[in-house]
């Protein structure tokens, strides 16, 4: 197996492995560098494994680059790194032997052999390792066949599966991301030992978890990653809410969709057109209310009204159990969760101008992004319907445009301001000047005055007028 660095890395790797022969010291390439080299992936970062101390192999390497870059030390982790100023980041560490105890994911760890570090991997296609010692440099070194894992596309623990998820549950969640970013199989006995260790994940910190799982959503189709982990039980302990969408009830011969498996086609289809995180968090959330809204009457079979307004409320909460950020992202995901059905429902009636003036001043500068959200909601299997529902949003993409070039609503401040209501009047803060606000906002949305403060500020005298309210003479 030939593999073939750039010539910038080549240059990187000799200095390298001359700091190593300086210092006798055997070291190797290893882990997800090797892996995604031998996939022609892109890389950015590499982990050296050396059979010594590490800290010394990265201050002896980091004197052979001008100007030296400085090394940092992880002591907790027993690892040093050092970053070049093309970004490129190498992290040493010397080859260690572990072991674990039942209650923690850190083991009881003591210096080892190239062996013992590749045993501890977690993953055959992750414990491939490249000499870069000047007798054997550049040979692969691949005790577990991970090279045929990565040509037959497989997911394989190099020890037992069942021990080695037991010892470090987030293995599990890593699995599972592999296999979702690299459209990898688990492979069976593999697979079985997530099952039987699922609840295991209960150890791992929420910080951890979630990281994994943002890079399940990052991929290129995450339906992949949540589908293992609802079949292999993690997705009841790490996200139930996404878990109950699950099912499809039936009664007097009436089904509904089952929600989760088109919460992950929503997710695909919007994947497929933003590689906006938080867009896609979306999606897996615009149905979350569902489950606890959901009814069966007589005469319309099955409904779940004001799902979206359960869902937005959900939102903070999930947000904050996952350890998800809770500003700004989190009031977008749950804005775009309480406005999922307003497109829709536009596009069936006559769409007036107010109605896209409201939609226009709600959704505010997130507009494009609830229209991909709208649009990849639409997962009915009937083309004709498809067609219909894309064409109808076709339109109140024009409708918007139209509005928007006329009003100019996006990020739209009413012109008159709580401040001038008050001078006017010459009152202090009190239910007239919200009123009033409000009132203005809603004729300039119905389309009673146009947006312009000369026209606000003669609707604003009249409402005062009708509350008893006089214009100071400043006004
Ligand atoms: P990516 O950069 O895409 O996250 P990676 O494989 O490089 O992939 P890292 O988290 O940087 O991921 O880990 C580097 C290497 O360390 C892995 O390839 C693997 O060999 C090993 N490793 C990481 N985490 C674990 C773990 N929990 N258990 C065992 N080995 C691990």
């Amino acid at each position: 197996m030939e593999i073939h660095f750039t010539e910038k890395e080549e240059a990187i790797l000799k200095k390298i492995s001359a700091a190593a022969e300086q210092l006798h010291m055997p070291c190797y390439l290893i882990g997800g560098f090797v892996r995604d080299k031998i996939l022609h992936r892109a890389t950015k970062d590499a982990d050296i494994v050396c059979v010594g101390d590490g800290l010394k192999l990265a201050k002896t390497a980091s004197l052979q680059f001008h100007p030296a870059p400085q090394v940092n030390l992880f002591k907790h982790y027993g690892t040093a790194h050092f970053k070049l100023s093309s970004g490129f980041d190498i992290e040493f560490v010397g080859a260690r032997k572990e072991s674990y105890q039942s209650h923690s994911r850190n083991p009881e760890v003591m210096p080892g052999t190239l062996i013992d570090d590749q045993n501890r991997r977690d993953f055959t296609i992750n414990a491939l390792a490249i000499s870069l010692n000047k007798a054997d440099y550049g040979t692969l070194i691949d005790p577990f066949t991970g090279l045929d894992d990565i040509e037959n596309k497989i997911i394989k623990t190099p020890m037992d599966p069942s021990q080695t998820f037991s010892d470090d549950p987030l293995r599990m969640m890593r699995a599972i991301r592999f296999a979702t970013q690299l459209k990898f199989t688990i492979e069976e006995n593999t697979l079985n030992a997530i099952t039987k260790n699922a609840d295991r994940i209960k150890i791992i910190s929420q910080e951890r978890i979630t990281d994994e799982l943002n890079k399940i959503i990052m991929s290129t189709k995450p339906s992949i990653g949540f589908k293992l982990m609802f079949e292999t039980g993690l997705l009841h302990y790490i996200f139930p809410q996404m878990e109950a969408l699950s099912g499809a009830e039936n009664i007097d011969g009436i089904g509904h969709k089952d929600n989760f498996y088109h919460t992950l086609q929503v997710l695909d289809n919007v994947a497929a057109k933003s590689l906006d995180l938080w867009l896609r968090w979306a999606a897996i959330l615009h149905d979350i209310g569902k489950p606890a809204t959901k009814k069966f009457e007589e005469e319309h079979g099955w409904t779940f009204h004001g799902h979206e307004v359960v869902g937005g409320k959900m939102v903070p909460k999930i947000f904050n159990k996952l350890k998800l950020p809770l500003g700004e992202n989190m009031k977008y995901v749950k804005k775009l969760v309480e406005l999922h059905l307003r497109p829709i429902s536009l596009s069936k009636e006559n769409i007036t101008d107010s109605a896209i003036r409201r939609l226009l001043f709600d959704a505010g500068e997130d507009i494009d992004d609830l229209m991909i959200l709208c649009e990849s909601d639409i997962t009915s299997k009937n083309k004709q319907k498809v067609k219909r529902y894309l064409e109808n949003f076709e339109h109140v993409r024009e409708r918007c445009h139209e509005v928007e070039e006329k009003d100019r609503l996006r990020n739209w401040q009413p012109p008159i301001t709580g401040e001038t209501i008050m001078q006017t009047f010459g009152i202090g803060p009190c239910r007239h000047v919200g009123d009033i606000k409000n009132a203005i906002r809603e004729a300039i949305l119905d389309g009673h005055i146009p947006n312009q403060f000369e026209a606000a500020f003669q609707f604003m005298l009249a409402k005062g007028k009708e509350r008893n309210l006089k214009a100071t003479d400043k006004a």
